[in-house]
């Protein structure tokens, strides 16, 4: 999210890969990570650290898997503003390209990142409930459930924090990215939904969309939920789509 392009290299970046999937975390992605972490406890903020580095990263493995299943290599990157998979390009003739994906094929990829933060929370909550422990929900806007405390019956204040963030980061994160709003996942759903209905003015109404679902969601997250964090976040997205309405139409 957030950034189009993958920030450049550093002597810090930590370099593994999952399943054959390359991955190159940033450092700035670790001063972020703290920074969400400490406005809770102290001792905690280790624990947040990890879950927001797993959660982003299945989000992100969740796009990587897609884009192999079309066929195509990619690598993922952890930054300042989340993650970022991009498909490798590809031999055709003597240049390099990138392979024309089909409308559907996009969205596909990416639903495939929200997809796989629920899919990682549903397999977490079973565990919770196998294990005798239970997550107390509530309803978002009367029908998207949303984790807020898991008890679990053994492993005390730790475990109880580490399962309650685990739920609540990976369904907050993928909820976060289905929101139609340019460059989250939900914005180029929206894109390739709207460019298949209308090939000539589809791109300029989603764009509206995005400027539209940007400011509702800045206003309605400062003003239901007090979050400064999504205002901002969200309030700086509608004015980048505003910005590429006034400069492409
Ligand atoms: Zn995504």
């Amino acid at each position: 999210m957030l950034l189009f392009q993958s920030p450049p290299p550093t002597r810090y970046d930590l370099r593994f890969s999952v399943a054959g999937i390359p991955v190159r975390v940033h450092p700035l992605f670790w001063l972020i990570a703290i920074l969400f972490g400490s406005s809770g406890d102290l001792l905690l903020i280790p624990i947040w650290v990890g879950v927001i580095f797993v959660s982003i990263l299945v989000h992100e493995l969740g796009h990587a898997l897609a884009f192999r299943r079309q066929g195509l290599s990619s690598q993922v990157v952890l930054h300042f503003a989340g993650g970022l998979t991009i498909p490798e390009p590809v031999y055709w003739g003597s240049g390099l390209t990138n392979v024309a994906l089909t409308a559907n094929q996009q969205i596909f990829i990416s639903l495939a990142g929200p997809g796989a933060g629920f899919l990682f929370a549903a397999l977490v909550l079973g565990g919770v409930l196998a294990l005798g422990g239970s997550v107390a929900t509530t309803w978002l806007l009367g029908f998207i459930p949303l984790p807020l405390n898991a008890v679990m019956p053994f492993g005390g204040k730790v475990v109880t924090a580490l399962v309650t963030m685990l739920l609540w980061v990976n369904v907050f994160w993928g909820l976060i990215n289905l929101v139609p709003v340019y460059p989250l996942d939900g914005g180029s759903v929206m894109r390739n939904i709207f460019v298949q209905a209308d090939p000539v003015d589809g791109v300029r109404k989603s764009l509206w969309l995005s400027v539209i679902a940007g400011a509702v969601v800045a206003l309605g997250g400062f003003f239901l939920f007090r979050s400064l964090f999504m205002a901002l976040l969200f309030g700086l997205l509608a004015f980048q789509s505003y910005q590429s309405l006034q400069s492409r139409f």
